[in-house]
């Protein structure tokens, strides 16, 4: 029998420090399941070669690896300065220049890329920058000059990223980039787009129709950064596949004292309402320069994965640190660690998780089932993944094996806890086959030693195979010698 292997999911962020020889082989061993383009940063042929790498050592490692595109969303930042980095000090003036075609910066003042910036902010309002790190109060606006005092100082350099505390700037949330980089994550062919700075699912319907109509089928991902999508929580995730809880800009917008509190409630509202869940940002900063994570990351890892979370993220740890293959190692083991720990025992009711669909209510009664008597495995004979999807949605320690002939819908399972996708070679088939459909799926689990004689084992299935949406029946079987499937009748 194989030894238990991780269930929480990890995306990896692709960069300059995943480009050197080796190394995105090595991060990809150590256990990225999706890869990340973050398309703020690099140019389309630089994504474009990195997907296509990603799929190609994936391919030869005798596994499937996803794609997520992040668009940059409106993110405001300031523009370059002259002379390199500067310095500011508490209590300095300095002036945010909002004129197209500003002059590079100095130390008293530098250009912004959102012009519309001094209609948004008033006097008394506090710009954060780079996350936080340095804090400029309004003083006054005079026309497209944004007069600011320094209330926390630091080095200031090109191009960081500029919020207000509090959130509620008036910017749409895809912008005229974001659109072309639509059009890039189909040409790419990406299994997941993140929108960044969602306000309400409106944003996430026409990011949809627009990749739609690129032709890209990716899953659209909510990145909840913003104060105003906490309030439409509910109705985003609603509208989206999976959603992120993105703690670099959330945490700069809301406050770090309310961020623990809001990981918690997305992860549970996600999982409430059928949906995939990141937690992303800084999980293991320390590693951009050190090859050991800190006590308070290895705890801020474990503890998301007890929170429930689908998957876990690295952002510049990977793309851009000393050592990705060692960050993707830790977090591997940190998960690994955290699951073992953690005895999921979830009561399972309608009152937690939404019914509306016969695929839902099988996958609620195999989850009952699993948590009530000892079953080795959850065999989801599925098409699109829909069942393992609403299986995954219940946290147990019990692995969901999810055989399908779709290679897309295997990629979109890789995000999902719990689920081992796997090809499975099944035709369209008449009711009477579906009986032999099911022994073979046992049998081939026997064959690569995920199960073993005397496993119980139940498995989620339609009336036919090589058709979607149509899982309505469970079975509860045994395996029994050289793999071949028995009815079960004896619990004990
Ligand atoms: P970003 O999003 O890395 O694209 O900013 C994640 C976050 O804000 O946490
Ligand atoms: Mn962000």
């Amino acid at each position: 029998m194989k030894t238990a292997s991780r269930r929480t999911r990890i995306v990896a962020t692709l960069g300059p420090a995943t480009d050197a020889p080796g190394m995105l082989e090595r991060a990809l061993r150590a256990g990225i399941d999706v890869v990340r383009l973050n398309l703020s940063h690099g140019t389309p042929e630089d994504h474009l070669r990195r997907a296509r790498q990603a799929h190609a050592i994936a391919a030869r490692l005798g596994r499937e690896v996803g794609v997520l595109a992040d668009l940059q969303g409106p993110k405001i930042r300031i523009d370059r300065f002259a002379d390199g980095p500067i310095q500011l000090e508490p209590g300095a003036a300095f002036t945010l220049d909002c004129r197209a075609g500003a002059p590079a910066g100095d130390a008293t003042r530098v250009g912004v890329s959102y012009l519309g910036l001094p209609g948004d902010v008033k006097a008394g309002d506090h710009l954060l920058l780079d996350d936080g790190l340095v804090e400029l109060e309004v003083t006054g606006v005079d026309g497209t000059a944004i007069h600011c005092t320094v209330v926390i100082g630091g080095q200031l350099s090109d191009r960081k990223g500029l919020n207000r505390k509090g959130g509620g700037l008036s910017l749409n949330a895809l912008s005229d980039k974001d659109r072309a980089d639509i059009k890039l994550a189909a040409e790419l062919k990406a299994d997941f787009l993140a929108v960044s700075f969602v306000r309400s699912a409106a944003d996430i319907v026409e990011a949809r129709a627009l990749l739609r109509e690129a032709g890209g089928d990716a899953w659209l991902i909510a990145k909840i950064e913003r104060a105003e999508a906490i309030g439409k929580l509910e109705e985003i995730i609603d509208a989206s596949d999976a959603v992120m809880v993105a703690r670099g800009d959330l945490g700069v917008e809301i406050g770090d004292a309310e961020l623990p509190g809001l990981q918690k409630k997305i992860i549970r509202e996600a999982l409430a309402r059928n949906r995939a869940v990141i937690t992303a940002t800084q999980m293991l900063q320390s590693m951009v320069e050190s090859p050991i994570p800190t006590r308070a990351e290895v705890l801020d890892v474990a503890n998301a994965v007890i929170d429930g979370t689908d998957a876990v993220m690295l952002s510049a740890e990977s793309a851009a640190g000393k050592h990705p293959d060692a960050a993707v190692a830790a977090m591997a083991r940190i998960c690994l660690g955290a699951e073992r720990q953690f005895e999921a025992r979830e009561k399972i009711s309608t009152r937690t998780h939404r019914l509306d669909r016969s695929d839902q209510a099988i996958a609620m009664a195999a989850m009952f089932l699993a948590t009530q008597m000892p079953v080795r495995a959850i065999v989801a004979l599925t098409e699109s993944g829909t069942t393992a999807q609403w299986l995954s949605r219940y946290r147990s320690s019990v692995p969901i094996y999810a055989l399908t002939p779709s290679a897309e819908a295997r990629r979109h399972m890789l995000l999902l806890r719990d689920v081992k996708p796997m090809p499975f070679a099944a035709e369209r088939t008449p009711v009477t086959v579906v009986r032999q459909v099911i022994r073979d799926a046992v049998c081939q689990l026997f064959a690569s030693g995920d199960l073993a004689e005397g496993d119980r084992v139940l498995v989620t299935h339609g009336d036919h195979t090589g058709r979607g949406g149509g899982t309505n029946s469970l079975k509860l079987l045994s395996v029994g010698a050289n793999g071949i499937a028995e009815s079960l009748r004896d619990l004990q």
